[in-house]
């Protein structure tokens, strides 16, 4: 009977039942026909070849073998029952075991009779054998011929209730058999033409059963480009809306503070990667919108003078600028940074952090409300509310992703016409992801680094070898360079984690003794003054050790450090590692990065330290953690709901999610309100399924 919609629950599906219905919903979260439809499988196996015992040589494959069951028997050991069964076929036989063993398992394996088993060859003790095979009688009745048999993800435990993957496939079989009405198209003709997609209904058939591989692929292409289009175009239309209500100051002017900035102050030349980035803004700043910008630049690339210049465009055009870092030291870097930059252009430029004293905090607050105060530099100490601009017109953030969208949307009430915002992260993520995820910005890159740069050169190394670490780090003092040698501080084990750099200061204050060898020290424990009084002492070159936390993490500059050691590296993350090493390599010195850590290492930690070995590149390191992590992790599980996708992987499927990407812009550019005829079923589909991630009555 056709009487299935999408929307139907499953419980409804001949075969399923309300029980089996309830285990679906609470351990695969599927309720209705179409969640069943949209459950692809997340990997096929090839059956279209049966193997014979003889051929059998690796572990780990997975095939079809036919033959027969000649023995089963029952092994007990620490108390724990195994069955093993002995496989033959006509060229030798093969070892099958279970374990869980119940007698509902013992009645269901079949003996003496011709069958198929399946499953992943294992090596154990010389021996090659197959656990838990999937067993299947010749004269089944097949619920497809593929070849390709689909596998869905699934727990144990509803596999013991017969919720297994023969049955997924029953079902799913089931609705595609008996819809009311077919899959209908959700894209236009012109898009699938011109992206050569294959019809949604051909595409919803082959995923679960396909055809061929080429068949397969064609539909995984048109169902992930499906998923993105629909996915891009609920941000572009948000985004369209933002732009069509949101006010922004009107920057007209290039006047004569970046001019002369420009012409005289600039101490290198621009790469033009900063130029296409300035641009970029500058065009921004001239429309009337408000600009909402991240610019991602990996460490290095030279951000900095990126935002000063375009604080430069906001107090040509007779407003106020500031800067917002997420720690004092970084603050107080910036500030110092600038104040070299613009020399001794008449420009007045302040700090504000959690220890400006009051007198000061003051005088601040009165020039930045009577409008003297040209650029503020600051901690999160800038947003409070007694704050007060008499017309900020740009607000930069280094490092978003230690800056939440609740803090952000703190600087937009600062005026009545929000300011002009430009968020600036060294955690580089993949063009289209940082397109997706951070939906409410446009996103510039700067993916150059200033000429001359030599690369990190970057070693592993373990404890055994620490005699030959701090001879190398005589060796580069020696050549009047200078040294970080960073501890991990990992909040549950803080404690233990303080006396790790403790003791580390101590072997190298004993390895490094005075008057030769002066040592700095820095973590989170220290009052902000001492902090500082020991930052400065290393910047002075006055230190040439400096032993720190990660407190040092994001942005210091100091490019006479030409080395960096980072104990305990296993411990911390990718992009951790990737800001670590770029506190070095930025002067004109070749650098050096050696991880240490202990002998052992899991894999993942492997992967981390050899990657770090590999390559400087971050867009390339964060596309490996973003591998080995997934997106949620690395952008906040808050917002990673929203990416929530069925079949797409933004680190495998790029250029999917730029084809689909252009598909949407075109669209959006021809049709803004998708009021024409061709786009009928583009709307039709996307009022119906994505209007709880937008409202609709925004635009139209
Ligand atoms: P990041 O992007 O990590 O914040 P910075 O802005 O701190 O990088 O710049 C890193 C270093 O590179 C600074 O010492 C800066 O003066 C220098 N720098 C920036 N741009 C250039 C350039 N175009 N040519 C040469 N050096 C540059
Ligand atoms: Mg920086």
């Amino acid at each position: 009977m056709r009487n299935l919609h999408f929307h139907t629950p499953l419980e409804y599906v001949k075969g399923i039942g309300p029980e089996k219905a309830a285990l679906l919903k609470i351990h695969l979260g599927l309720k209705t026909c179409g969640d069943l439809l949209n459950y692809f499988p997340f990997r096929y196996v090839d059956k279209s070849r049966i193997y014979t015992i003889n051929e059998i040589n690796t572990a780990s494959a997975e095939i079809q073998l036919k033959g027969k069951i000649i023995s089963i028997n029952e092994i007990v050991q620490n108390k724990k029952k195994r069955l093993t069964g002995i496989f033959e076929d006509s060229t030798g036989t093969l070892e099958l075991v279970w374990f869980n063993v119940t007698n509902w398992l013992i009645k269901s394996i079949p003996l003496y009779e011709e069958i198929i088993i399946f499953g992943k060859i294992n090596h154990f003790n010389n021996k090659f054998n197959m656990i838990h095979p999937e067993i299947e009688k010749i004269n089944d009745p097949k619920i497809n011929s593929t070849p390709l048999e689909p596998i869905y993800s699934n727990s144990e435990k509803i596999q013991k209730r017969g919720i297994n993957q023969k049955f997924l496939r029953k079902i799913i079989h089931e609705i595609l058999l008996s819809l009311e009405n077919p899959i209908q198209e959700n894209l236009s003709d012109e898009i699938l033409s011109q992206n050569k997609l294959i019809p949604r209904a051909q595409a919803y058939k082959e995923i679960h059963f396909p055809t061929n591989y080429k068949i397969l692929q064609l539909s995984e292409y048109r169902l992930k480009f499906e998923e993105m289009f629909f996915f891009q175009l609920g941000l572009g239309l948000e985004k369209k809306y933002r732009q069509s209500t949101t006010p922004g100051y009107l920057f007209r002017n290039i006047g004569n503070n970046f001019n002369n900035f420009f012409s005289h102050y600039l101490p290198f030349s621009l790469t033009n990667a900063q130029k296409k980035v300035i641009r970029e803004i500058r065009k921004d700043l001239g429309r009337s919108v408000q600009m909402n910008r991240l610019l991602q630049g990996d460490v290095g690339s030279g951000k900095t003078v990126v935002a000063l210049m375009s604080m430069l465009i906001a107090i040509d055009n007779g407003f106020q600028a500031c800067m917002i870092a997420p720690t004092e030291i970084l603050a107080i870097q910036h500030f110092n940074g600038i104040k070299e930059l613009i020399g001794n252009m008449s420009l007045s430029i302040n700090l504000l952090t959690g220890s400006t004293p009051t007198s000061e905090r003051k005088n601040i607050h009165q020039n930045l409300q009577n409008g003297s105060l040209n650029i503020l530099v600051g901690t999160h100490a800038v947003l409070e509310d007694n704050v007060v601009f008499k017309n900020l017109g740009l607000a930069i953030i280094d490092e978003q992703h230690r800056f939440g969208v609740k803090q952000r949307s703190k600087l937009w009430k600062k005026n009545t016409i929000p300011p002009h915002i430009l968020v600036m992260t060294a955690t580089p993520i993949p063009r289209t992801l940082a397109m997706s995820f951070y939906s409410d910005l446009d996103v510039s890159i700067i993916d150059e680094l200033p000429k001359g740069r030599k690369e990190i050169k970057t070693y592993h190394r373990t404890d055994a070898q620490r005699l030959m670490v701090f001879q190398f780090i005589k060796d580069v003092i020696n050549k009047g360079r200078q040294v970080y040698v960073v501890y991990p501080l990992i909040e549950e084990s803080e404690t233990l984690d303080y006396k790790d750099l403790m003791d580390g200061y101590e072997s190298i204050v004993r390895e490094f003794p005075m008057p030769d060898y002066q040592v700095s020290i820095v973590h989170g424990r220290m009052k902000p003054a001492d902090k500082e009084y020991e930052m400065a002492r290393f910047i002075n070159k006055q230190t040439q050790i400096m032993v720190a936390t990660t407190v040092i993490e994001v942005g210091v500059n100091i490019p006479n450090a030409s080395l960096m050691i980072i104990e305990s590296a296993e411990k911390f993350g990718l992009s951790q590692l990737h800001q670590l090493r770029g506190r070095v390599g930025r002067g004109s010195n070749q650098s050096y990065c050696i991880l240490m850590t202990k002998t052992e290492l899991s894999k993942e930690a492997q992967k981390r330290i050899q990657t770090m070995c590999k390559t400087n590149d971050g867009f390339k390191i964060s596309e490996v953690d973003l591998e080995i992590r997934g997106p949620g992790n690395i952008l906040g599980t808050q917002q990673s709901g929203m990416l929530d996708l069925k079949i797409t992987n933004l680190v495998h499927d790029k250029a999917i999610v730029s084809l689909s990407k252009s598909a949407v812009d075109q669209l959006l550019f021809s049709d803004p309100k998708l009021q024409l005829e061709k786009n009928k079923s583009i709307k039709e589909f996307f009022l119906t399924h994505h209007l709880d991630k937008f409202h609709w009555a925004k635009i139209s």
